[in-house]
This record gives C-alpha cells, structure tokens and sequence, in this order.
C-alpha cells in the first residue's frame, strides 16, 4: 500500500484551486475546500485538519456519526456537510450533526427538515441537490421542477436555502452541467454552488462553483470492497 500524503495532496488542491479562480477572474476564497472524507479514518482527517483544513463532506449520517463528534469538540471550528442521500428517518440525527445538508432534493424532506429545525433550534444550511442529468437512479430535483421546489422550501418550510448541489452523470462533458447549474441559481438568486469533485473542480470553478467537494485528490482512493463505496 502506497502511504498518501494528505498534507502534501492538500496543499496542491488548494493551490489548484487558486489558479483556476485567478484564472476565471475570481477571488480564490469565494470558494470552499470541501474535503470529502467517507471511508476515511480519523488519522487522515486530523492530519488534514492540522493543516488548516476546516470543512469536510460525509455522505452517510451514520458513518459520520460514528467519526466525527469527537473531532468536532476538539475542533470547533470544523463545520461538516451531509453530500449523500438522506432518508426521512434520519433528518433528527442528521441536523444535530450537520453544519450544511448539500441533498435537499423532495418535499418530504424539506418538511421533515423544517419540523426538526424548529424542534431543535438548530438550522443547518440547506442545498437543493439537482439531477442535472435526470438520470433515473439518482437522486436530486429535476430541472424542470427547481423554481418551483426552491420557492417551496422558502415559503412553505422557511428552511435556509443557500445554494444548489449537482453531480454530473460521469459519462457527460461536465461543463454542460455546471453552466446549467449556474443558470438556475442565478435566476432563484441563490449564491451557492456545489458543483466539481477531484476530476473536474477546475471546471467548476470557471462556472462559478462556490463550493468543490474533493475527496480522492485529498485523501486518496477509496477502499473498494462492497459497501465501502456510496
Ligand atoms: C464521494 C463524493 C465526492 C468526492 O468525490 P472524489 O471523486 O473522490 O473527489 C463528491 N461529491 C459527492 C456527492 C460524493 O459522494
């Protein structure tokens, strides 16, 4: 097993990061590292924090409930996003540990969310995920549906929408996606945008990502064994 180097990989996303805002014209820290850290152990995680990293991504609450408690009292600046699916029945466990929930995608859901914020007195930042590619087995809004869904998690769930979140199908020109993206948060006058993963960051920068989700670049390849994976 080759041993990665967090501190070094992290730096030279950061710096690639930089290029591509300069390069697009854009202030560099309007855009945020969110490392993606699922299958990851705490050791690479501190090591990445200890470097200055402050936001990470996990896509399953129970994994996440499992890692990150303890990391948040030791550091409490550290702020984690929800970037995978979330079921109804785990929106309590999911707003008592989330900082911002990138997979906001269905009714249910945003009226879940809003019952639960209320309850706890907590509001995580909420993103609309966006089926971009309206593909069957993912998840997201379709973009047909956005305004409307958009103005129905403002109004009828008050919840504190930020942004849009999309992944792209894997085997599609990425930049198609992102613009699309872009599109539909500039006419809902929504300012974030998660959009771009280790392979095409870049990209989403020049379309205006405010927020890049990177985790192989970081931390290296995911274990592979059934289940690992999302
Ligand atoms: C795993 C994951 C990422 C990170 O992907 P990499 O290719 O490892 O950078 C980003 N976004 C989501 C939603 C993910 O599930």
């Amino acid at each position: 097993m080759t041993e990665i180097d967090v501190v070094a990989n992290l730096a030279q996303v950061r710096a690639r990061i930089e290029a591509a805002a300069l390069g697009s014209g854009r202030d560099p820290r309007e855009i945020t590292l969110v490392a993606v850290s699922k299958t990851h152990g705490a050791a690479p995680i501190r090591a990445s924090i200890a470097a200055g990293n402050r936001v990470f991504g996990e896509n399953r609450v129970q994994e996440a409930e499992d890692k990150w408690p303890v990391l948040k009292a030791e550091f409490p600046g550290v702020r984690l996003h929800l970037i995978g699916p979330l079921q109804s029945n785990k929106v309590k466990r999911a707003v008592a540990l989330f900082d911002t929930i990138e997979t906001v995608d269905r009714p249910k859901l945003a009226r879940a969310l809003a019952c639960e914020m209320a309850r706890a007195g907590r509001r995580p930042a909420c993103f609309i995920e966006v089926n971009t590619g309206e593909e069957a087995q993912k998840s997201g809004v379709r973009p047909a549906e956005i305004d409307a869904f958009v103005r129905e998690c403002r109004e009828t769930y008050d919840l504190p929408v930020e942004g849009l979140m999309c992944i792209p199908p894997a085997d599609e020109e990425p930049s198609l996606h992102f613009g699309l993206l872009a599109e539909m948060a500039r006419r809902n006058g929504l300012k974030a945008l998660s959009m771009g993963m280790s392979v095409d960051y870049e990209i989403a920068i020049a379309f205006g990502a405010t927020h890049v989700r990177i985790g192989t670049a970081i931390f290296g390849p995911r274990p592979t064994f059934r289940g690992a994976e999302k």
